[in-house]
């Protein structure tokens, strides 16, 4: 059996070999996929979920599988975290972590400006369950202090926020959590391991949409959360098993396929992203572009500090209304479609107004931060893999 003894640090590396050791008789070089629902076992299995513990005796495929497992063994790797525990989609990873620290009558404080599925979430079904929720601007810590309360169970942040790529200062939002004993989760699908460990900057949990760049080819939902050992058992047992939301092994194992490749994908989309940027940002028809790479970007400094590698992530904004209907009729590279962090490149359009009132539901003085980023609206792009002159060349010839 060739799976390296060595404990290897690097990131790199450890996308490509961390996971399950090999173990099938035939001695594949690379995983195979175990699509058994179900496992021989004795008469000393337990059904309840509660019993599904450490034990490394597969049962069923909601409780744990063996390719499954090997992805979650994989990511709690990149991320230096003990454990972690996969799910059919990122919305199912996050709303798993929302109700494993939060009852009716707790209080949990997020991100004003998230993933708009986790804030229509938090306006429905978890002010059904009479959960009280504050929506912060979290890059404020003056702010976040303010909002706790006693019966603050939870903050939740994403990092950078998804559309408009805002920034909070991790360590500190670390620090001011611990010091009131509250836990924080972290999402940090836009970041990825290659630019931001959560964990290492004093984060309680780190989540992952595995449908974006971990997965990086546009084939699979997943999602994941990664911490201490303890905490992914009690999340394993009272929301994998009980809520059901498990991740297909084929998904896994093209999840896991799409993870090893994770570092080198990530370079190149910040490659060929620093070309966009710089080119749209010189274009006479755009009027701002926003990318953590960029010297214009507003939280530069942070972006420094925190981000290892920028990703393949930038919004941008045209100057004319006008301009927007022909200039997505011309594109031939860039995919007009939601998602992000495939290998082709995908643009979609966000109205400022429908974002902010309708999905975000903001303050009119909240609303005033975000006009900064997209006075009428934005494109958010996700920067693919092709070749960086092919792509500048296609908006290029959009934007005539
Ligand atoms: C896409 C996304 C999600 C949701 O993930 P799904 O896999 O689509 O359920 C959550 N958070 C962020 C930041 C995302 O971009």
């Amino acid at each position: 059996m060739n799976t390296p003894k060595k404990q290897y640090t690097r990131l790199a590396t450890r996308a490509i070999h961390a996971g399950l050791p090999k173990t099938d008789a035939a001695k594949p070089t690379v995983d195979s996929i175990t699509m058994a629902n179900s496992f021989h076992t004795d008469l000393s299995a337990r059904f309840a979920a509660e019993e599904a513990g450490e034990s490394q005796d597969y049962f069923y495929t909601r409780w744990s599988n063996p390719t499954v497992r090997s992805l979650e063994l994989k990511i709690a790797a990149l991320e230096n975290a003990e454990d972690a525990v996969a799910f059919g989609s990122g919305m199912a990873a996050i709303t798993a972590v929302i109700l494993h620290y939060l009852k009716s009558g707790d209080h949990i404080i997020v991100g004003e400006v998230m993933y708009a599925g986790v804030i229509e979430f938090l306006h429905t079904a978890i002010k059904r369950l009479g959960i009280q929720v504050a929506f912060v601007d979290l890059a404020d810590l003056s702010s976040v202090a303010k909002a706790i309360r006693p019966k603050t169970r939870l903050i939740l942040a994403e990092v950078p926020s998804n559309p408009f790529l805002r920034l909070c200062n991790l360590p500190g939002l670390a620090d001011l959590a611990r010091s009131k004993k509250i836990p924080l989760a972290v999402d940090s699908t836009f970041a990825t391991p290659c630019s931001t460990q959560p964990l290492d900057h004093g984060a309680t949990l780190v989540i992952h949409s595995l449908s974006k760049y971990i997965g990086g080819h546009g084939d699979a939902l997943g999602g994941i959360v990664a911490g201490s050992r303890e905490t992914m058992a009690a999340i394993r047992r009272d929301q994998l098993i009980h809520l059901g939301a498990a991740l297909s092994p084929f998904n896994a194992w093209l999840i896991a396929r799409g993870a090893a490749t994770l570092q080198l994908r990530m370079e190149a989309h910040r490659r060929n992203a620093t070309a966009v940027a710089h080119f749209l940002e010189r274009h006479p028809k755009v009027r701002r572009v926003i990318y953590p790479g960029l010297d214009s970007f507003p939280q530069r400094e942070l972006a420094q500090r925190q981000m290892k590698l920028t990703s393949g992530m930038l919004t941008f904004e045209l100057k004319k209304h006008s301009t927007i209907e022909p200039f997505v009729a011309r594109l031939q590279l860039f995919q007009y479609a939601v998602s992000l962090g495939h290998h082709k490149s995908l643009i979609f359009y966000f109205p400022t107004r429908d974002l902010l009132v309708r999905t975000f539901k903001l303050s009119p003085s909240a609303i005033k931060k975000y006009r900064d980023s997209a006075e009428q609206g934005m494109f958010r792009v996700s920067v693919g893999l092709e070749d960086a002159d092919d792509l500048c060349e296609d908006l290029d010839q959009a934007l005539r």
